[in-house]
């Protein structure tokens, strides 16, 4: 594959020492070869670092978002595992990965920076404007520095996250209605996100988000959910926006 196969990574790693029949955590750098990780962070079809990197739902297996896109054009199943991701609408049964693609821009040296120098010339090659947001100094930088993907952590804004479709809805006169009730937002955002946007809203005052409960299909939702955890679980088979009520919390003791 790449150059990049001969890189050693450090990872700093917490790992459990047993001494004196006493367990405690002794802090030790490990090296592992990049070629060990590869197979978790290659894309099946293509074989190459995974771009864009995109999971089947039911199955979790991940491949680039524009290999798995091309196979489901004729397919309906997973690469890997063959599994029937759905009969007639696959590519709403997958779903972009955040996570894995971090980890794979962080492990793997200039990977980012040569993929959105490579979109850049695609898209100044057309004419045409540059339709995502550049991480800061993502492309100035020279082959062989530090990853900055903190700093794109930083001004991004969640913008690239998957995003969900949402209405949200008084369910009782109790509380005022929103002015605008559908809402994007990224998948990542929890029920307490939710909470505090809704307390500016009604009450003006955000502090006031523990008093507000969010429901869907008449449950009360957890405040640690994410949006994402929320539409897998409970709006799976349902068509988009997810609908979410919110009235004042139930004080049951
Ligand atoms: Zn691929
Ligand atoms: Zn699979």
């Amino acid at each position: 594959m790449k150059k990049a196969n001969k890189l050693l990574m450090y990872f700093r790693k917490g790992s459990i020492l047993k001494v004196n029949n006493q367990t405690r955590f002794h802090e030790m750098e490990r090296r592992i070869r990049l070629k060990t990780l590869n197979p978790h962070i290659t894309c099946k079809i293509c074989r190459g670092y995974l771009i864009d990197a995109t999971t089947v739902i039911e199955c979790l297996h991940t491949f680039c978002k524009s290999c798995l896109v091309k196979h489901l054009e004729d397919n309906n199943t997973c690469p890997t595992c063959e599994i029937v991701i759905h009969q007639s609408h696959p590519l709403q049964y997958i779903s972009y990965d955040r996570t894995m693609q971090d980890i794979v821009y962080k492990l793997v040296p200039n990977l980012q920076q040569n993929e959105i120098r490579r979109e850049r010339d695609f898209y100044k090659r057309r004419g045409m404007p540059y339709p995502k947001i550049i991480p800061n100094n993502c492309i100035e930088k020279e082959a062989g520095s530090q990853s900055s993907s903190s700093k794109v952590e930083d001004c991004d804004y969640h913008r690239s996250d998957e995003q969900v479709n949402i209405l949200l809805e008084a369910q009782s006169s109790a509380l005022k209605q929103m002015r605008r009730k559908f809402i994007r937002c990224s998948a990542q955002v929890t029920v307490t996100h939710l909470k505090k946007f809704i307390a500016k809203k009604v009450f003006n005052n955000m502090d006031k988000y523990r008093e507000v409960d969010i429901l869907c299909n008449e449950e009360i939702l957890g405040k640690d959910h994410t949006l994402k955890f929320v539409c897998v679980t409970r709006w799976r088979f349902k068509d988009p926006p997810l609908k979410l009520y919110y009235r004042p919390r139930l004080d049951l003791t």
